[in-house]
């Protein structure tokens, strides 16, 4: 049977297994492996998956045997030094991530094609999916129409990057396009595209094996599928780039926490509490970086949806996995999901041969630390008013809110005078005078938005529509406190089929009971799958969330990821104009400032139904155990305890949500029926793009003047200036902002150039297809302070993205000087303090930096991710050593800079920083150069990582 298999140092662990109709499978054989390597058998279940890849794809190049052997050697409490390289089964992206990464990839045909190649020689090396889900607003809601309306304004909005997208799906045949309107990417993985075990293809050197599924995602929340017992995680967009195109991922081996549950969650506690108080105790335990893992009697119990829940809020509680195993429970939700027989019966029989399947118990695995959680202690809980891990027991919050209003920033409070908290605050009637005599107005917008959008199919037309939606009727007054949005939302809850029946339950009997929400709190029901409201018809519960304005208002992230969409005018001016401490409570994952709505300052994460439950009381100033939510119909107190669904009324629906045909039949729909406003959406057909002219999607030029051997350039910098230099903690966000586009900025003046409107800027996030407003936009946060330039009188310093030209002095947009230095051949720098890059990874921050013309970032330590990043853009990572810094040699920014390297790199060789100041004298100053791999060397040499894979695409 192993006859034709070429020699690989692992070929004696290829085993075959069974499944239980009888066929066979072969495998990498991790209990093979044992024989030689004991260790694994006590060895953490996600560290022996990562395992099985790296003896797998042991080729002797990019993964050698020692690196098996290292893994295989994990010790729980080991120093951590050498990377292991890891190659994932897949990549999945969202829209944001996925159009540059798109882009890429269409320019590395267009390189094909001009050298007279076949295009389809560039084509994803592991299958890739990208989900649209970033870009819904909730601009509508509470009506039947909002679905339809919101979905209208975000394809007008997003029209140009969706003809692009749309070029894709046809273009790739391994990278897959799911649709507007489907869901979000983490329930679509967990619910459609995780099947369980792949299978290499025919052509592959060892054709046939099995092997589990592992990959990486463009999303920190990528982590829900650990949920499953697929190893994955959130990386930038360059790393998931070479991931695609068959590169490993390289981490650091991590300790690995063992979370050890026990017990039961007790009746009326559902998964969004547990998973906030498993946040809360993961965020003292300090897991950042390293894997969690989940075992224990307890574990068993969990429901697969409830383990995607906490797997989901892994970048919460600041772990890089909440790993699951897989056991029965695994199977079962293959199977309520549609997954097919044949598919179930490989994972089992895969998992059990690998002697992988089942959850283990206490005193099985050496984990680095135990963290222990008896389930039964846990309580319904809400999370906030600004942290995830800020767990505030559900009896607790009026006071905790109450207490939290007065106390200082430093203390995570707001500050404000207690006799404030119930003042109430009238509001204008919308476009009417002042409250009390405003005439009153109909509560549904007058304006037909489908008609403003139909005849203007501009974004200044829809931001003119959004302009009047809302209800702000005659008499409302609204206070501190207020909740004013109440979402429904995020894949973190709405994959979960209990806590969304409890939230319909919940909305049945408060309606019967003759509860109500009021019309100016902005309620939308966003779920993350289709699945959703189909299960909600079936048990007729929708109908209730819709009285209680829970309408459905999009399939996608909305208000989790910020884009609530707005408050009416009215409401937002008596919020601003009186600093008010309004909410809102949803269902999400994140609840930091400003990142729901940039005037709502306490934010609670809350369960669905407690959702609901906030809504109808509408304030976080009552007491939801002991005042009533409200006044019945028949005047009668009705309190929260009367209409909490009970765990039987909810199991007795489950059956509704786990029904595999209507999975099947769903998602069989991403190709066969994509939508009308999808099938509307004409672009470039062919395998070559053509780049018609776009303000948001443009041919990257990091391939220009590509050719296949990668040029001969002097290793080190000669000659470079100072760009900027920067203080600690420069964060992704400063170097390349993803919020609004200033229009004195160099990325406004070029839009307005371009025929853009004030009105239509969109942000940088969505304009990342575009290197001409991200190039503009690097460095081009309003807050990052560029120390070159002097202080100002009072000691400040000024903020945005500005530079000295030298040697003259000139100050202007570091753009604009870019430009000047680049004209005139001159290399540049920037220097940094601490943490470099700190904050989410971002590949812009890396990419707008080489566009820019910055050869070396010399700083006293790098983030992660984004020192990796600039390697992979061909920019080289230096780290001053000891206690040596910009500050402390003196720099000001206005001598030249050389750094030489010895003409054989090598992974963290020395370096000198040569200084040369205004007067000619020389300094030189010992660096360590933060190229920390082999392979990275090759990148560097290759001008980054696309050029490198590119090469080997095209010489293959
Ligand atoms: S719903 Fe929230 S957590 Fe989930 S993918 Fe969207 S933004 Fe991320």
């Amino acid at each position: 049977m192993l006859m034709n298999t070429p020699a690989h140092h692992f070929t004696k662990t290829l085993k075959t297994f069974k499944t239980a109709a009888g066929r066979e499978g072969k495998f990498f054989s991790l209990p093979e492996l044992a024989k030689t390597y004991p260790n694994v058998n006590r060895l953490p279940v996600s560290i022996r998956i990562v395992l099985e890849s790296v003896m797998r794809n042991c080729d002797g190049k990019k993964v050698v045997p020692e690196h098996v052997a290292e893994l295989a050697s994990w010790k729980p409490n080991a120093e951590r030094v050498d990377e292991i390289p890891f190659v994932v089964a897949r990549v999945v992206l969202q829209d944001f991530t996925g159009v540059p990464l798109l882009a890429d990839l269409a320019a590395m045909r267009n390189v094909a094609a001009d050298m007279g190649k076949n295009p389809k020689t560039i084509e994803p090396l592991v299958p890739v999916d990208l989900v649209v889900d970033h870009s819904i607003m909730v601009d509508h809601y509470g009506t039947k129409d909002s679905l339809d309306l919101n979905m209208k304004l975000e394809f007008l909005r997003n029209r140009e990057r969706y003809e692009f997208m749309k070029w894709g799906m046809q273009a790739f045949d391994t990278f897959g396009v799911v649709p507007p309107g489907f869901g979000i990417v983490h329930q679509v993985n967990l619910e459609f595209l995780a099947r369980g075990v792949h299978k290499t293809a025919k052509n592959h050197a060892h054709a046939g094996v099995y092997y589990p599924d592992t990959l990486v995602g463009t999303d920190s929340h990528t982590t829900m599928i650990n949920g499953i017992g697929v190893v994955g995680w959130g990386v930038g967009g360059i790393e998931a780039e070479a991931g695609m195109l068959g590169q490993p991922v390289y981490f650091l081996p991590p300790d690995v926490v063992g979370f050890q549950l026990s017990g039961r969650l007790r009746e009326g506690v559902t998964a969004t509490d547990l998973v906030l108080t498993v946040t809360e105790i993961l965020r003292q335990q300090k897991v950042v970086g390293k894997f969690v893992e989940f075992f224990g009697e307890g574990t068993e119990t969990l429901a697969l949806p409830d383990r995607a829940t906490i797997a989901n809020m892994a970048p919460e509680y600041g772990a890089t996995m909440g790993f699951f195993p897989v056991d029965k429970r695994t199977i079962e939700y293959f199977r309520g999901t549609g997954r097919s027989e044949r598919e179930i019966e490989n994972f089992e029989a895969y998992f059990r041969a690998q002697k992988l399947f089942g959850v283990p118990k206490a005193g099985d695995i050496d984990y680095s630390a135990v963290v222990k959680l008896d389930l039964g202690t846990v309580a319904p809980s809400l999370a906030g008013p600004k942290r995830p891990q800020d767990r505030i027991e559900i009896g607790k919050v009026k006071s905790q809110f109450a207490t939290l209003f007065s106390k200082p920033p430093s203390e995570n409070g707001f500050n404000q005078p207690a006799e404030l908290l119930n003042r109430r605050y009238p509001v204008k009637a919308q476009g009417g005078p002042a409250n009390g005599d405003a005439p009153p107005v109909p509560p549904e917008a007058p304006r037909s938005v489908r008609e403003m959008v139909d005849n203007k199919p501009t974004m200044a037309a829809a931001k003119d529509a959004e302009t009047v939606i809302g209800h702000t009727a005659p008499g409302l007054a609204i206070g501190n406190g207020d909740v004013l949005i109440a979402a429904i939302t995020s894949c973190t809850n709405t994959s979960n089929p209990g806590v969304l029946l409890a939230a319909g339950l919940l909305a049945k009997k408060a309606v019967e009971a003759g509860l109500t929400v009021q019309k100016h709190i902005k309620t939308s029901l966003a779920p993350g799958s289709r699945i959703v409201t189909e299960y909600l018809t079936k048990t007729n519960l929708l109908p209730y969330l819709e009285k209680l304005g829970f309408n459905l208002a999009a399939y996608g992230c909305t208000t989790c990821i910020g884009n609530a969409g707005d408050l009416t005018p009215e409401i937002n001016e008596v919020i601003t104009t009186n600093n008010l401490v309004c909410a809102a409570v949803l269902s999400g994952n994140r609840n930091f400032e400003a990142r729901i709505h940039p005037n709502l300052r306490a934010n609670f994460l809350a369960s669905p139904p407690l959702v609901v439950a906030y809504a109808i009381a509408g304030t976080m100033n009552k007491d939801l155990m002991t005042e009533p939510l409200g006044t019945g119909k028949r005047g009668q107190d009705v309190y929260l305890g009367d209409i909490w669904p009970s765990s039987d009324e909810i199991y007795a629906l489950m059956k509704f949500a786990m029904n595999g045909k209507a999975f099947r039949a769903n998602y069989e729909k991403v190709a066969s029926d994509p939508g009308k406003l999808c099938k509307q959406i004409n672009g470039v057909k062919g395998q070559v793009y053509t780049w018609p002219p776009s303000t948001y999607i443009a041919k990257p030029p990091f391939f220009n003047g590509f050719t296949m051997e990668p040029p001969h350039a002097a290793a080190g910098v000669i000659g470079a200036r100072a760009m900027a230099l920067f203080g600690d903690s420069i964060t992704t966000d400063h170097i390349s902002p993803a919020g609004s586009i200033k229009e004195a900025s160099p990325a406004g003046s070029w839009l307005k150039a371009n025929g853009v409107a004030k009105a239509d800027f969109n942000s940088y996030g969505s304009r990342r297809g575009h290197h001409d407003v991200m190039m503009r936009g690097t460095f081009a946060n309003v807050r990052i302070k560029n120390l070159m330039i002097p202080a100002l009188p009072d000691g400040g310093r000024e903020e945005g993205g500005l530079t000295l030209l030298q040697p003259s002095g000139e100050k202007m947009f570091i753009y604009d000087a870019a430009m000047k230095y680049i004209a005139q051949g001159t290399p540049t720098g920037i220097f940094g303090g601490e943490e470099y890059g700190t904050g989410s990874s971002r590949d812009w921050a890396a990419k707008g930096t080489q566009l820019l013309g910055v050869k070396a970032v010399i700083a006293r330590s790098f983030e992660r991710i984004h020192r990796s990043n600039l390697v992979g853009m061909g920019v080289l990572p230096l780290q001053f050593k000891g206690s040596d810094s910009w500050q402390s040699l003196g720099i000001e920014g206005n001598e030249l800079f050389d750094i030489e390297l010895s003409a054989n790199i090598k992974p963290q060789q020395d370096a000198t920083l040569v200084i040369t100041a205004k007067d000619g004298k020389t300094r030189r100053v010992p660096l360590t150069l933060r190229i920390d791999t082999p392979i990275e060397v090759d990148y560097y040499k290759h001008g980054g990582i696309l050029p490198f894979v590119l090469r080997q695409l095209l010489a293959g």
